[in-house]
């Protein structure tokens, strides 16, 4: 069979496989996608999108009960039918017709079954009825194949249909007992989301919950779960899980004690989407994390291969991936003409952002938002810090913000060159205030000249001026 030639060729039409295409395309070369299930991957219809529809709800509803006068308007709790149903329009209905425009729009070729690599730049496609094609690309191929949840080894778990973050972030109704084995962001999101909606939620957190986070800011989470309902059980780790005909799960945990629940969600990490990409055709061992050198070049790949996304481990964030997505889309084009590659630290072909300026939010109540490294991660990388914390609730804007407003954030300075290389906030509807800490970490800002970026009163932004201010300016 003739091959289909591209310059480009991209496994995986996630937010990642989509943006790389495009950066493609944009340079002046050809590119095209091969994607399995549904263009615009797990973010759209599985994850970001359906969980944060879902939790949209309830920080609105929160936020009218806070503000007295508001609060009286609110008569009811929330409308289950209603969230849901806004969520499947977020999901798009599981439907991808928009993504397909949108790609023909761009120029960009979409083919769709599994792809597999078969040989250097040739990439195999084996679409649902069985038919093949076959690509080849001329300067590169880039996997984008994000990843899966994975399920831990638990007697009975797998027979049990437990839940994985798609069918919590999809389900149709709510169940009324959800058992929940993680304590990640996933975990606490969705123990956030079911509560709310009426399930009666338990979390198994083997591991505490946001291990990653700031102490102070899983503190925060677990107890406004707690206060939610929710029986947080940290340390707790399940040992084995049965579904009796009644449809009930019952969970024996390693200290013997047992939990009965109508679903189980396990919320416990990825695993990469590698297992059946032809990675062995070309000398890589199926089922790992590709890793990558700082411009997605996948090491031993090549140098034609390349990787942007969960796949390659380094963040596993839509909007850095999609950050990943723009350097190696630019640097295959600036490499396939010959043009200069800047890959030196902040480079426009690298991506020196996930080493130490990664955003993130998790949309709990109180949400947790944060930048950088935190105090912990910043000394073990060696760093002569001072950490700063203030009370986000004593700030005007967020005493205005909701009656009994309870916050908090830290600011992680860089001793040595008086620059911030941490951020977090805590507290309800933090979220929108980070990208000002993500710009002063990046542009490595120094603390004298942030003393005159002026925050608005009454804003919560002027919890930077407070921060500035105990840090001795
Ligand atoms: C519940 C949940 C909530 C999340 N919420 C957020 C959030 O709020 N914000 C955020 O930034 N991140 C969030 N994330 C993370 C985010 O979903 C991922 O980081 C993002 O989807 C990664 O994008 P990707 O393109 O690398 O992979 P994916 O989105 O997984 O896309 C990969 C695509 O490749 C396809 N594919 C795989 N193998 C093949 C193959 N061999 N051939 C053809 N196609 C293939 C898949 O079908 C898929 O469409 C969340 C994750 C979860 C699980």
């Amino acid at each position: 069979m003739t091959a289909i030639e591209y310059d480009v060729v991209i496994i995986g039409a996630g937010p990642v496989g989509e943006n790389v295409a495009d950066r493609i395309v944009q340079g002046g070369l050809t590119a095209a996608v091969v994607e399995r299930e549904l263009v615009g991957g797990e973010c759209s219809y599985w994850a970001c999108m359906p969980t944060k529809a879902l939790l949209r709800s309830v920080s609105a509803l929160r936020a009218a009960r806070t503000v007295p006068g508001a609060r009286e308007a609110v008569t009811g709790g929330l409308d289950v039918a209603a969230v849901l149903a806004r969520r499947d329009s977020f999901a798009s209905d599981w439907k991808d017709d928009g993504q397909v425009s949108w790609l023909e729009s761009a120029g960009i070729a979409l083919h769709r079954g599994q792809g597999r690599i078969a040989s250097d730049r040739v990439v195999e496609v084996t679409g649902a009825d069985g038919a093949t094609a076959t690509l080849s690309a001329r300067h590169a191929v880039v996997v984008a194949t994000g990843s899966s949840a994975l399920l831990p080894d638990v007697a009975g778990l797998r027979q049990s249909a437990p839940w994985t973050s798609r069918e919590a972030a999809a389900a149709k109704s709510v169940p009324g007992r959800l058992a929940i084995i993680g304590g990640g962001v996933v975990a606490t999101e969705m123990a956030t989301a079911y509560s709310a909606l009426g399930s009666t939620v338990t979390v198994l957190a083997r591991h505490g919950l946001l291990h990653e986070a700031e102490p102070f800011a899983a503190e925060m989470v677990a107890e406004s779960l707690r206060r939610a309902g929710v029986s947080v059980r940290l340390g707790a780790e399940a040992a084995s899980a049965q579904r009796d005909d009644a449809g009930t799960v019952r969970i024996t945990l390693t200290d013997g004690d047992t939990i009965e629940a109508d679903e189980i969600l396990v919320a416990i990490g990825r695993t990469p989407n590698t297992q059946d990409i032809g990675l062995d055709s070309v000398g890589l061992k199926p089922g790992e994390w590709l890793a990558v050198d700082d411009t997605l070049r996948v090491v031993e790949g090549g140098g034609w291969l390349y990787a942007a996304g969960d796949v390659n481990r380094r963040v596993l964030l839509t909007h850095q991936g999609k950050y990943q997505a723009r350097a190696v889309g630019d640097v295959i084009v600036a490499r396939a003409k010959g043009e200069t590659v800047e890959d030196g630290r902040w480079g426009r072909h690298v991506a020196t952002a996930d080493h130490s300026a990664v955003p993130q939010v998790v949309f709990t109540e109180p949400e947790v938002a944060s930048v950088g490294l935190t105090a912990a991660a910043a000394e073990a990388a060696g760093l002569r810090i001072r950490v700063v914390d203030y009370n986000l609730g004593s700030v005007s804007g967020a005493a205005l913000h909701a009656e009994g407003y309870q916050g908090q954030a830290r600011m992680v300075v860089d001793e040595d060159r008086r620059v911030i290389v941490g951020f977090t906030l805590v507290g309800p509807d933090v979220a929108e205030l980070i990208h000002t800490a993500t710009i002063a970490i990046v542009g490595e800002v120094p603390l004298q000249r942030l003393w005159h970026a002026v925050p608005a009163f009454p804003t919560m932004s002027e919890v930077w001026l407070r921060l500035l201010e105990a840090e001795g300016l």
